[in-house]
């Protein structure tokens, strides 16, 4: 979705003078709208517009939604073996004695478990980095999970690990990284594909993702 960039409440532009003009500070929603200002993607107007939702709404729904955030900010940990959010530790998918112990899939953060969690089709277990390598943002390697990753590597016996960071700058750094610090361990390592994504057209694809597909071809008759 596209949003506007959430500027500065009581900045200099127009637009800000504006927001004070509607809202002036130290009035409730005022004090709202500066803090969903603070969410991902979420600029002044949806903020505004949110605020405005939630004025118009039962009480009951300002209640459960704050009741909510409460909740799982109590619940919500991280499990201690794979760094996954979860409400109990190890985590359910740690536990499960069905999964593949010998495959680990390293992701950058929770929410990229999540997603091929649910996509479905992957048995084996996680290992979440908490973030990527990036020196523009400071983020360096001991700011990241690598050392349990390696712990674990060689306590569980892993046999194969998939690296699932993004295909960022930052995240191919990343997965380099682990497959530096993995190449003294037998251990296989795998790069998830890259490529055109399901009902893409080959037309509209840019030049890198064009490379990427090629590259990450798969072979159909093998002779
Ligand atoms: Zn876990």
């Amino acid at each position: 979705m596209q949003e506007e960039p959430s500027g500065e409440v009581g900045g200099q532009g127009r637009r800000a003078l504006g927001f004070q003009r509607h809202f002036p500070k130290r009035t409730s929603q005022h004090a709202l709208i500066v803090h969903l200002m603070k969410l991902p993607t979420i600029g002044r107007k949806s903020a505004e517009r949110l605020a405005f939702h939630l004025l118009k709404a039962p009480a009951e729904q300002a209640e459960e939604l704050s009741a909510a955030i409460l909740r799982m900010k109590e619940r919500l940990g991280y499990c201690s073996r794979c760094f996954n959010v979860t409400e109990e530790d190890p985590c359910p998918v740690c536990r499960d004695p069905n999964r593949d112990t010998k495959l680990l899939c390293v992701v950058e953060e929770a929410m990229d478990a999540l997603a091929i969690e649910s996509a479905g089709g992957y048995r084996g277990r996680y290992h979440v980095l908490g973030g990527c390598l990036s020196p523009l943002k400071g983020v360096t390697a001991s700011d990241l999970h690598f050392e349990e990753l390696e712990r674990r590597v060689a306590e569980e016996e892993i046999e194969e690990i998939i690296l699932a960071t993004n295909p960022t700058v930052d995240g191919e750094a990343t997965a380099l990284y682990i497959t530096q610090q993995c190449q003294s361990r037998e251990v296989r390592l795998s790069r998830i594909a890259m490529g055109l994504p399901m009902g893409g057209s080959l037309e509209y694809a840019d030049e890198q993702t064009l490379q990427q597909a090629l590259l990450g071809r798969t072979r159909i008759v093998d002779r």
